[in-house]
């Protein structure tokens, strides 16, 4: 039997009265890694009304107030290129990782170190998904925090949950980890 959890960024965010105005959400990761399926699932839509950002393969969609912004990483594309397209203040990161993928886990963790350094989010705070970890030998928590080399993280909170953008499961606690860092 499959469960699929229903649930809304909406929904979740009841229970936060003293979100900071206007928050701007970063939701960036490879392709392939998830992103979209975790956008549609947080806004429940299949995103119709999302704008396309030329040049770049970018969605963006406001929800309860809060701006999602989803960039893919990858190739040889530094983080900067995209930053043309990218003028607000960041609050919160997601970093999508694909735990099913072992072999791209070495390019998903190059552009990780790269984001980290980056100085436009510097402080922000990253919440990573490991995500599809509905499947079979998926790499688990402490071995993506590992590859990741999240334990040297210095400067700002960080925090890693499996999930599965797909079913839902997992995707509630990292979200509410988010929303207290957006808290004042
Ligand atoms: P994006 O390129 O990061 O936006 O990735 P997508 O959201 O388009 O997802 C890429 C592929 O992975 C699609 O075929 C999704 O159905 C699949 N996918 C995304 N999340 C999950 C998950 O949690 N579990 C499984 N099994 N597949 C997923």
């Amino acid at each position: 039997i499959i469960i699929y959890i229903k649930m809304s960024l909406i929904e979740l965010l009841k229970g936060y009265n003293k979100l900071k105005p206007e928050p701007n959400i970063l939701i960036l990761g490879l392709d392939n890694a998830g992103k979209t399926t975790l956008l549609n699932y947080l806004t429940h839509e299949d995103n119709k009304n999302t704008k396309p950002t030329p040049g770049v393969n970018a969605k963006s969609i406001q929800c309860g107030g809060i701006k999602l912004n989803v960039y893919d990483l990858g190739g040889q594309k530094a983080i900067r290129e995209y930053w043309k397209y990218y003028y607000e203040k960041v609050d919160a990161l997601i970093y999508v990782v694909d735990a099913s993928d072992e072999g791209r886990i070495d390019e998903c963790n190059d552009s990780f170190q790269s984001l980290l350094k980056d100085e436009k989010l510097d402080k922000v705070p990253v919440l990573a998904y490991g995500n599809k970890a509905d499947l079979p030998n998926c790499l688990g928590p402490d071995e993506i925090i590992e590859k990741l080399k999240m334990n040297d993280i210095t400067g700002r909170d960080w925090s890693l949950y499996a999930c599965s953008a797909l079913k839902g499961t997992g995707v509630k606690d990292g979200i509410k980890w988010i929303l207290e860092k957006l808290s004042q």
